[in-house]
């Protein structure tokens, strides 16, 4: 049986988007398994600061306890976990060291100037 040309084409495409499609399925399946894994170690380093009754920002000091306007609103829904080596970096392992609780002006600013610096 002859092939003609275009039917060559038609197989190596279907099989390259057979390929590709299940390459880009595993990749989503990675960031939304990075995403997870960051969610989860931002909960535990609140929750880990929050029993160590340090739930304020590192660098400005703001501490939503002492606003009366923020009673009954948890501390933990205004202040942000900042990962100082992103975990998408490749870095496997990440300790608290890694971490910083901020409060969202000083973790914008943080962004703003690892941006700066090509971070
Ligand atoms: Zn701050
Ligand atoms: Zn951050």
């Amino acid at each position: 049986m002859r092939l003609s040309g275009r039917t060559c084409q038609a197989k190596a495409f279907a099989r390259w988007s057979e390929t590709s499609a299940r390459l880009w399925k595993g990749r989503q399946q990675n960031v939304r398994k990075l995403i997870r894994r960051a969610a989860k170690l931002a909960d535990d380093f609140a929750k880990w600061r929050a029993k160590q009754g340090t739930m304020q920002c590192d660098d400005c000091k703001f501490d939503p306890a002492t606003r009366p306007d923020l009673a009954g609103i948890k501390p933990r829904s205004c202040l942000d976990v900042h990962h100082k080596n992103p975990l998408a970096e490749g870095k496997r392992l990440t300790t608290r060291a890694d971490l910083a609780l901020l409060c969202p002006t000083c973790h914008r600013i943080k962004h703003l100037r690892l941006r700066q610096s090509g971070g």
